[in-house]
């Protein structure tokens, strides 16, 4: 049983150490030393080469090392019949849910403006925010979203979901589809983008989308930079209609020198570190779905390639 390990990113060490030892018979081989092509099963990958697939004709199954697979599922060689399995990590859910909460948090307490103060030496209260009244959207509940959802519920704000599909839960409004998304919007005080990367969207933070939430709305974003239309969230700031914005993931990667997100007053940035991949705990979901492959069991946390997450 073979597996190849083919990440930028990603050191390969740490995999191959939890993997070897979870799975012992595993030959674990790390790009560009792919050896005999035709004797790899499992591709463990975040991005994959251009016509590898070409090359991997008897792969059993692609499995991503992070939670987002827009990179291997717009991989124009990608074979219709391997399953592509995503990323499902209660350490990554984790810290996603902490950087989420963390961003909230701030704008709720209204952290940046005591920040000014501290600066300007101005000892000054403003007005206690109520939870109950702070609305917070999260677009998309997925494995991400609904942890960080139910955890800022917990915290006693009223918290609404949207989703592609029609979906329910106990403590969150639940809206979907485009027809549910102006309501969704307009009911939001802090927006959350927990969305994976589809057509559907790409470029779904815009001008439209920014004019549909109330005068000084925030938005944080940590699924992925195509999905905000930068020039429209800095107009937007700049107008005074959203009161700031957090952002985890941009366009381009690393954030160009001279980009106006660096020295935006309203704008908070941190370099694609809210839910890093802990290969220790990853690997043990990655090792449970390579038995699963072996014994021709159903597996959990398949990509629909037809929706593409
Ligand atoms: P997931 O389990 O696949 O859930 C996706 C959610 O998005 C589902 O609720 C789904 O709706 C909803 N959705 C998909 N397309 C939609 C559309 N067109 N309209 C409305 N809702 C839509 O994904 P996840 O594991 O929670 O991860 C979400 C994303 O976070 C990943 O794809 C990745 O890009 C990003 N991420 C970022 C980082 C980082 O460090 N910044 C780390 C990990 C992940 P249904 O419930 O109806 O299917």
């Amino acid at each position: 049983m073979v597996l190849l390990f083919m990440s930028h990113w990603h050191e390969p060490a740490p995999w191959r150490l939890a993997l070897v030892d979870l799975l012992p018979d595993l030959v674990f081989r790390v790009w560009p030393d792919i050896g005999e092509a035709r004797e790899i099963d499992f591709l463990l990958v975040s991005r994959p080469e251009r016509g590898i697939f070409n090359q991997l004709t008897q792969l059993k199954c692609i499995l991503s090392i992070g939670a987002g697979v827009d990179l291997i599922v717009n991989d124009p060689d990608l074979p219709a019949d391997v399953p592509v399995v995503k990323l499902v990590d209660a350490n990554l859910t984790r810290a996603m849910s902490e950087y989420v909460l963390l961003a909230v948090l701030r704008y709720h307490r209204q952290l940046p403006a005591y920040e000014r103060f501290q600066r300007d030496g101005a000892w000054r209260k403003l007005a206690p925010p109520d939870t109950d009244q702070r609305r917070i959207g999260i677009m998309g509940l997925g494995a991400l979203g609904r942890d960080a959802a139910q955890k800022l519920a917990a915290l006693g704000f009223p918290v609404a979901a949207w989703t592609r599909r029609a979906r329910t839960h106990e403590v969150i409004s639940c809206y979907h589809g485009e027809a549910g998304l102006a309501e969704f919007l307009a009911r939001t005080d802090i927006l959350v983008c927990l969305l994976p990367l589809t057509p559907e969207t790409d470029g779904l933070l815009n001008a439209q989308t920014f004019a549909r939430l109330p005068e000084g709305a925030f938005v944080i974003n940590c699924a992925r930079g195509r999905q905000v239309v930068e020039e429209d969230l800095i107009a937007a700031l700049e107008s005074g209609h959203l009161g700031g914005a957090t952002l985890d993931v941009f366009d381009e990667e690393p954030l160009p020198p001279g980009h106006p997100f660096w020295r935006h007053p309203n704008v908070t940035i941190t370099p694609h570190i809210s839910a890093l991949t802990n290969p220790r705990s990853a690997a043990r979901g990655v090792a449970e779905t390579i038995r699963r492959v072996r014994a021709g069991v159903a597996l959990a946390d398949r990509v629909d390639l037809a929706v593409g997450y």
